[in-house]
């Protein structure tokens, strides 16, 4: 049952991004799942080269340094030669309307729209190439958010569309819920989640920021002037982000946590330490592997080779199946 999850380099990633995703990828992962950088999705907006290939490189090194086995990571991009054909007939298989139907690309395109900068149709069909990750490898889970669990239903109906039509040469996939991850809010607007691409920083703890200036965002952290010490997510919801920081950086229950404190600034100083603690081992080895550029490559070869085998088989059949090639 392998399974596939991925990481858009669209900023630098989060506090958010590790203990949501790649922590869990890295401590629960079974042999023969992939992860990868997916760096074509960060093209459907705006942005700059040289950053997009550094922030990449950083991605992948993040995933390794977290503990990935190294041969289960790759970057999207290496595998162009064969998402590119995939990618083709899955968009032939595709009816605008099912693609016209998609949420984000509703949401995402009407925020352009508003603010007078051209949509790429690289937005519109950035779903089928998301199709064509998820097909090419035969994951069968996709453990996803509510934001791209409709994706997953496209690569479904894809897969399954194409096997009736031509004959069988796609798994088809399934959407999975992972179990409630800590979902780490902004410390300055806790009613926003931390978000790598968030357009003011200040309350967003990046993996990559020194000790005084993860201290710095945690004191600034937006509490309230209520001055109990429970963990009331609804009525205290900057209190409760920081307490469920704690907790899943010390790896105990939240309600636990919160019972140890008897001031707000006691608590910012517990998780100033605890988020340091936490993100000191994982930045060295980072800093070693982005510092070690021979070693990084061969990381990256490899990963690429090893997803480009997994998917040969599957594309020459969806290409003889489709009468091309
Ligand atoms: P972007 O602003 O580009 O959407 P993002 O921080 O939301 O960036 P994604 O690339 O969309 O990151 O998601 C990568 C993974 O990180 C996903 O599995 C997502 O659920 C997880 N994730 C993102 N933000 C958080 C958060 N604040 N708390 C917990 N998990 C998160
Ligand atoms: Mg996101």
């Amino acid at each position: 049952m392998p399974r596939l999850s991925a990481i858009t380099p669209s900023g630098p990633a989060t506090l958010g991004n590790y203990l949501g995703a790649i922590r869990r990828w890295a401590r629960e992962g079974r042999p023969g799942d992939l992860y990868f950088v997916s760096d074509l999705h960060g093209m459907t907006t705006p942005y700059h080269p040289q950053r997009l290939r550094a922030r990449s490189r950083e991605m992948l090194a993040l995933l390794v340094a977290a503990g990935i086995e190294p041969e289960q990571v790759f970057v999207q991009s290496d595998l162009l030669p064969q998402l590119g054909p995939l990618t083709w007939v899955l968009e032939c298989s595709c009816s605008f309307g099912e693609a016209a139907r998609m949420t984000q690309f509703k949401e995402k395109s009407a925020a352009r729209e508003l603010a007078a900068t051209p949509v790429r149709v690289g937005l519109f069909t950035y779903p089928v190439l998301m199709a064509a990750d998820i097909l090419l490898q035969g994951a069968d889970e996709v453990p996803v958010g509510d934001d791209q669990a409709q994706h997953v239903e496209l690569a479904r109906a894809l897969a399954r569309r194409f096997n009736g039509a031509y004959g069988e040469a796609f798994v088809v996939p399934e959407a999975v819920t992972p179990p409630a991850a800590a979902r780490v809010r902004d410390l300055s607007d806790p009613s926003r989640k931390m978000d790598k691409s968030a357009r003011d920083s200040a309350g967003v703890l990046f993996v990559m920021d020194d000790p005084d200036l993860l201290a710095r965002k945690v004191r600034r952290a937006v509490t309230d002037g209520l001055g109990r010490l429970e963990y009331r997510p609804d009525e205290q919801p900057g209190l409760a982000n920081l307490l469920e920081i704690l907790a899943a950086c010390t790896g105990q229950p939240v309600r636990a946590v919160a019972a140890g404190f008897s001031a707000y600034g006691e608590v910012k100083k517990a998780v100033t330490e605890a988020v340091i603690d936490e993100l000191r081992p994982l930045r060295e080895r980072m800093r070693g592997l982005l510092e070690d550029t021979t070693e990084l490559d061969r990381i990256r070869k490899r990963g690429a080779m090893v997803a480009t085998d997994r998917g040969a088989h599957r594309l020459a059949t969806a290409l003889r199946l489709a009468g091309v090639g």
